[in-house]
């Protein structure tokens, strides 16, 4: 099966099942599973932060994030196709009491600098607090220029305001631009990052930040139930990625490369753009469930829509990308 709806579908291979197995453990509520500890000593050093938390989820790092940040009636300025608006069943709403103030995210991903200004509400009670700003990168596959994210994070500053990341995808934004992660996460308080997208773990998340914030996420965690005891099992799954499934990430952008330029010879399919491992194309409506359903037949999977998303991920081969393109292109001429 070649699965394309997302890089969350990957497997641990029996390498990273192996370093699961033979994890020391302890109890990670009372801090001594070592293994937890070593992700955590080496995510707080590779992003150049004080400190960091696993998690079970970059859902519930993000909300611990923002409940670090803001407090109930507190407001967060982030884009209204940002995962933590979108995606998260409004958790920021239903559990932090926080109030989201969504901006439209531009083509790159962005938010534009003044529309960020005009949302900043001034000190006055007629108004909820605006305390954070979030970003993410990469959204949609697309990497947040970094320019951009100096400026986003000036003003940001400017006005007192605290600055999270979703970067679930960050190491696809690093991995692509040959940047550190250090780098990307610098301008930033607090950072999530998920392991088991792209880089293949089954569970797992990190949250890496500045030593107040991170000293109330672990509070967080808490209520959030997240908090776990020998998690070092998923942390070793996730140790395992960092030492072997981060360079590769650049093979998932050739291979998407690679479906994009195909996918772009084929009559019939229009505006096809392609960022990090992820290739979008639009379908004629009529078209969508009957090819869905002939991509079934060969083995692939696929989430078929007016603008589909095809995901590529350390599962998909090259050779996986040329039955897609192939097994699109033989619907396409029937
Ligand atoms: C997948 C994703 C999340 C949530 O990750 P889970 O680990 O599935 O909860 C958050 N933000 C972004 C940008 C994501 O892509």
């Amino acid at each position: 099966m070649i699965d394309l709806r997302s890089d969350t579908v990957t497997r641990p291979s029996a390498a990273m099942r192996a370093a699961m197995m033979a994890a020391e453990v302890g109890d990670d509520v009372w801090g001594d599973d070592p293994t937890v500890n070593a992700l955590q000593a080496r995510m707080a050093a590779l992003t150049g932060k004080d400190a960091a938390l696993f998690f079970p989820s970059a859902t519930q790092a993000n909300l611990a994030a923002l409940m670090s940040h803001c407090q109930r009636g507190d407001e967060v300025i982030l884009g209204n196709d940002a995962h933590t608006f979108r995606h998260e069943a409004g958790g920021l709403a239903v559990l932090g009491g926080i109030l989201p103030q969504p901006i439209e995210n531009a083509a790159d991903g962005t938010l534009a600098l003044d529309r960020i200004a005009a949302e900043i509400k001034p000190d006055d009670p007629h108004f909820a607090r605006t305390r954070l700003l979030t970003l993410e990168n990469t959204i949609g596959g697309k990497i947040l220029p970094q320019e951009y994210v100096t400026a986003a994070a000036a003003l940001a500053r400017k006005h007192g305001l605290g600055l999270h990341l979703d970067g679930a995808r960050v190491f696809n934004a690093a991995v692509a631009q040959q940047r550190t992660l250090h780098e990307l996460c610098d301008p930033f308080d607090t950072v999530t990052i998920c392991f088991s997208k792209g880089l293949g773990a089954p569970i797992g998340a990190v949250l890496v930040g500045t030593h107040d914030l991170m000293g109330r996420a672990l509070r967080a965690r808490k209520i959030l139930g997240g908090a776990m005891r020998q998690s070092g099992l998923l942390a070793a799954a996730c140790i395992y990625a960092l030492d072997n499934n981060v360079d590769r990430l650049a093979e998932d952008h050739a291979n998407a490369a690679a479906l994009a330029a195909g996918l772009k010879q084929i009559p019939g399919l229009g505006n096809i753009t392609c960022a990090t491992n992820m290739v979008f194309a639009d379908i004629p409506a009529q078209s969508c469930a009957a090819l869905q359903e002939a991509l079934a037949a060969r083995g692939i999977i696929s989430a078929v829509s007016t603008r589909t998303r095809f995901v590529t991920h350390l599962d998909v081969t090259r050779a996986d990308i040329d039955t897609v393109v192939a097994a699109t292109r033989a619907f396409f001429s029937r």
